[in-house]
Formats: C-alpha cells, sequence, structure tokens
C-alpha cells in the first residue's frame, strides 16, 4: 500500500541531498494516497530543523511541508526524528532551545550529539535567546508526532 508521506526539502541551496533525501517527518496519521491526504500538523507549527546531511538549520513552518507518496518500507523501522532540547544562553530562562533533526536510528550517541551541536548555534528558545556557549543538550527524544 502507498502512504501519504510528508518530507521536508533542506533549504539550503548548496545541499547535495535535498532532492533525493528529505527530511521525512514523524505523522502519526497513516492515510493511503487513495483518499485526501491528512490535516496534519497544526496550522501554527514551526520548528528549528536540522539537515543532517548538510548540518544547514532553518526554521521550518507548516507551510514548508510536502506531501510524496511512499510505500514506507522500514522508513520508521530504521530511522528517527529527534527533538533535542539544548539549554539556552539566558540564566533563569524557562525555554530550551529546541532543535529537531531526522537521522538513522543507530547513529552512534557522539556522533548524533556532534552534529546536533554544529547545527544548533543559530537556534532560538522561544524567547530569542541563542543556545548556551559552551552548547549543552539536557536532553534528545525520539517523536512519534511533531
Ligand atoms: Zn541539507
Ligand atoms: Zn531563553
Amino acid at each position: 500500500m502507498i502512504y501519504w508521506c510528508p518530507a521536508l526539502h533542506c533549504k539550503n541551496p548548496d545541499c547535495p541531498f535535498r532532492e533525493t533525501l528529505p527530511i521525512f517527518l514523524p505523522c502519526p496519521i497513516r492515510l493511503e494516497t487513495t483518499v485526501s491526504r491528512p490535516d496534519w500538523p497544526r496550522p501554527d507549527w514551526k520548528a528549528f530543523v536540522a539537515c543532517r546531511q548538510c548540518g544547514h538549520l532553518y526554521e521550518y513552518t507548516e507551510r514548508d511541508i510536502q506531501w510524496g507518496a511512499s510505500q514506507e518500507l522500514g522508513l520508521w523501522g530504521q530511522n528517527q526524528f529527534v527533538r533535542a532540547e539544548l539549554e539556552c544562553e539566558q540564566e533563569g530562562c524557562e525555554f530550551p532551545v529546541v532543535v529537531h533533526m531526522f537521522c538513522e536510528k543507530d547513529i552512534p550517541h557522539a556522533t548524533l550529539d556532534q552534529k546536533l551541536f554544529e547545527s544548533s548555534k543559530q537556534a532560538t528558545c522561544s524567547a530569542g535567546h541563542r543556545p548556551s556557549d559552551p552548547l549543552y543538550i539536557k536532553r534528545v527524544v525520539g517523536l512519534g508526532d511533531l
């Protein structure tokens, strides 16, 4: 069966994989392409998402999502969409700097941390603060929904 499959295409024009390896998003609703695509995510969704290929980080919104068709053969068995929370530079600020990345499930811990470090410097917390220097990752979780 063929399912609707939402993805982002890296906004870096020089990214070598922007067309061939999109950033797949964890849509919890599986709908076949014979019906209209899911009403997902919420219209005000936006997030910083890092490209695992080129390392560039951009803020994406619901309008950046492109819907394709996929058989999803092992897509989420082999890969994950992670949410990383980093400490923000402002002492006492309640908001973490949140960065997302689509990556292999078996990526070594140190490699994932390194990729997050390289990509996260341009991200901000909800109050507009940059990540702390040096960067500190508070936690990383796999997401099943945005
Ligand atoms: Zn890229
Ligand atoms: Zn902050």
